[in-house]
């Protein structure tokens, strides 16, 4: 069973091509494309590179195209994305208005190119369904909370990966087996004793942590919207609410003009001056830029804010893991998060994490009692699963095979 597994921005489009035959799952190529123009030529320029590697013959030899969707109004889950599915996702698109849009816009190209073949979405908040209510509700009346006003949880595939990951390099299959139950079948009840500790750090271009106990989401940083938690590249991360009316009573600031600021100006980028990239901002900080060395320290402060809440949460962390852009490739970041945490158990090997590349790699001392991981995230392995499991579950087969 093959299965294409399609990223979606703006201006790019990523794919990974998955085979799921003989009870093995491998990945049999990985592409894509950045500043695109012509979004259908790409999608044909994918499909042809996918020919062109002797993988598939046309379209018809994929069982579904999976996508990693972000959220939608009353859907969660693995879902298959008809029109009224995009529909669904098109009514959050001012809560997520970077990352709804070029899927919405994405999937209808998918089918109007290839209308037989199945596409399914994973949504990113899947992964919190099984999160405690007090760690998911805003206090706001509970007409708010009802018309979708609420933490909802993000980079789900992600952190879910993580679990699993980090519980086969922990000797702990088992848990790791039971987590990857989760989600299709939904109905496994999740094990709440204080067992396998998590924290998932993914710290990329968005940037979220999770508290993960026995490879169940107990929270997650990002709330309403991929905007808040953590500082992002452009996106504002936590706000105090008030900030908003405050400055449109006092400085005329107009409503589309503040959701652009706080999705295209913000976070590092706002703190720093103008650098998005933390390799810039790290540059820029060694030149004796005040702002950008600003931007780094917010972002470490926020981070150590978020692994503290769920260190005590969890009761203590079996495990620190560090994934994505950032938390992969920034041994400096890393250094300055884990700081001064010896008395919570938490020792940094400073030469191992200098190191470590992005590779999986323990980046603790060897009598640490947590444990200080880089694991590299497979966010589109998670897809890919998920998207095989609905598809087998509602009995829908590649309509050639
Ligand atoms: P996204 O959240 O968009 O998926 P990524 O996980 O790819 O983002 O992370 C991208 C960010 O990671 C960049 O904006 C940059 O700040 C940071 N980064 C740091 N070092 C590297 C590197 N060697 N390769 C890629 N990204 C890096």
């Amino acid at each position: 069973m093959k299965i294409l597994v399609a990223n979606l921005g703006s201006t790019s489009l990523k794919w990974r091509l998955f085979d799921f035959s003989d009870r093995q799952e491998r990945m049999l190529h990985k592409g894509g494309f950045e500043r695109v123009a012509d979004y259908p030529k790409a999608i044909e320029d994918c499909l042809a590179q996918l020919r062109d590697a002797g993988h598939i013959a046309s379209e018809k030899d994929l069982a579904a195209v999976g996508f990693k969707t972000v959220m939608a109004r009353g859907l969660n889950g693995c879902v298959r994305l008809d029109e009224k599915a995009v529909q669904a996702m098109e009514a959050y698109n001012s809560i997520a208005p970077a990352h709804n849009p070029p899927y919405i816009s994405g999937i209808r190209l998918f089918a109007q190119r290839m209308p037989k073949t199945p596409l399914v979405g994973l949504f990113e908040t899947a992964f919190y369904r099984w999160a405690p209510e007090a760690a998911m509700r805003y206090a706001v009346p509970r007409a708010w909370h009802e018309a979708g006003v609420r933490r909802w949880g993000f980079h789900g595939a992600s952190h879910k990966f993580i679990a699993e990951r980090s519980a086969e390099l922990l000797g702990r299959e088992d848990v790791a087996q039971r987590a990857r139950r989760l989600y299709v079948d939904g109905g496994t009840s999740p094990v709440r004793k204080p067992d396998l500790r998590i924290i998932s750090c993914h710290l990329g271009g968005s940037s979220s942590i999770s508290g993960i106990l026995n490879g169940v989401a107990i929270g997650n940083s990002l709330g309403l919207s991929p905007q808040s938690g953590l500082p992002h590249n452009n996106r504002v991360g936590d706000l105090d609410a008030f900030a908003l009316p405050f400055l449109m009573r006092t400085t005329g600031l107009t409503l589309e003009e503040a959701e652009r600021l706080m999705c295209k100006e913000s976070g590092l980028k706002g703190l720093s001056g103008g650098h998005n990239d933390i390799r810039d901002i790290q540059t820029q900080a060694a030149l004796g830029n005040r702002d950008a060395k600003l931007a780094l320290d917010v972002f470490v402060h926020q981070t150590r804010h978020w692994i503290g809440a769920y260190f005590l949460q969890l009761n203590g962390a079996d495990a620190i893991v560090f994934t994505a852009g950032i938390g992969e490739n920034r041994s400096e970041v890393r250094e300055a998060i884990c700081a001064n945490l010896d008395h919570l158990g938490i020792v940094l090997d400073v030469e191992k994490n200098r190191s470590a590349r992005a590779q999986e790699s323990a980046i603790s001392t060897p009598d640490s009692p947590v444990k200080l991981m880089v694991i590299p995230t497979n966010e589109e392995l998670v897809v890919a699963r998920e998207v095989k499991r609905f598809l087998e579950k509602h009995c829908i087969a590649n309509h050639k095979s």
